[in-house]
């Protein structure tokens, strides 16, 4: 693919987005790069996959070129899947990562380990001008801890513990929580498509 799209405002998620697609897409484009940019897109959508959609298309129609949109969060079982598509701002419009994670420590106040379950999930759309849609799907499963673990990552990290690692995401070095991600799983499954594998 000569050209593409990636739908994003997010500095960290485009990095992340280049160095994928290196040797696979001739130019990564960003919205900085159109003039005028891209139209903003209100993610109302009930599901991940469904808010993907959403943003990847309208630019996709828009500028006439394949674009690529993501859309993720965190759904923990005994809250029913919430905060889900509503994780960025779980605490409300505006709420920071540390209100959010404070509410969630609220919400499973007193509830025992086996049942403090959950996992990140991640949807990658990639639209044609044309209307067509591919997504790719990839989650983590991992418990939510009663305190926050290490420094590190962002949003929900410090409270997410990766049981295979006995370490959240705050606290894996960053080339690790990359490889095994909910965001590194949907994208490795968009460079193997991507590449003819
Ligand atoms: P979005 O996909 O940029 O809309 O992100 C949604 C929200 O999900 C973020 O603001 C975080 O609260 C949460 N989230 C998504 N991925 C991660 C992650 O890898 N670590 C921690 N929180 C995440």
């Amino acid at each position: 693919m000569k050209e593409l799209i990636v739908a994003t405002g997010n500095k960290g998620k485009l990095k992340e987005f280049r160095e994928l697609l290196k040797g696979v897409v001739g130019t990564v484009l960003s919205p900085a790069d159109l003039p005028g940019g891209l139209p903003e897109v209100e993610e109302d959508g009930a599901t991940f996959e469904a808010n993907a959609i959403k943003k990847a298309l309208s630019a996709a129609v828009f500028t006439g070129k394949p674009v690529l949109a993501d859309d993720s969060g965190l759904s923990v079982d005994y809250l029913d899947g919430r905060p889900g598509v509503y994780s960025a701002r779980f605490a409300g419009e505006g709420a920071s990562d540390a209100d959010n994670n404070a509410l969630l420590l609220r919400e499973l106040e007193g509830v025992p380990t086996e049942k403090r379950t959950g996992a990140f999930h991640c949807v990658i759309a990639l639209c044609q001008p044309d209307g067509s849609c591919q997504t790719f799907d990839g989650s983590l499963p991992g418990v939510i801890l009663e305190a926050p673990r290490g420094e590190g990552g962002f949003g929900y990290d410090p409270l997410f513990l990766v049981p295979e690692y006995g370490q959240t995401f705050s606290e894996l070095p960053m080339e690790i929580k990359n490889a095994i991600s909910h965001r590194g799983r949907a994208m490795q499954m968009l460079k193997a498509a991507l590449s003819g594998k």
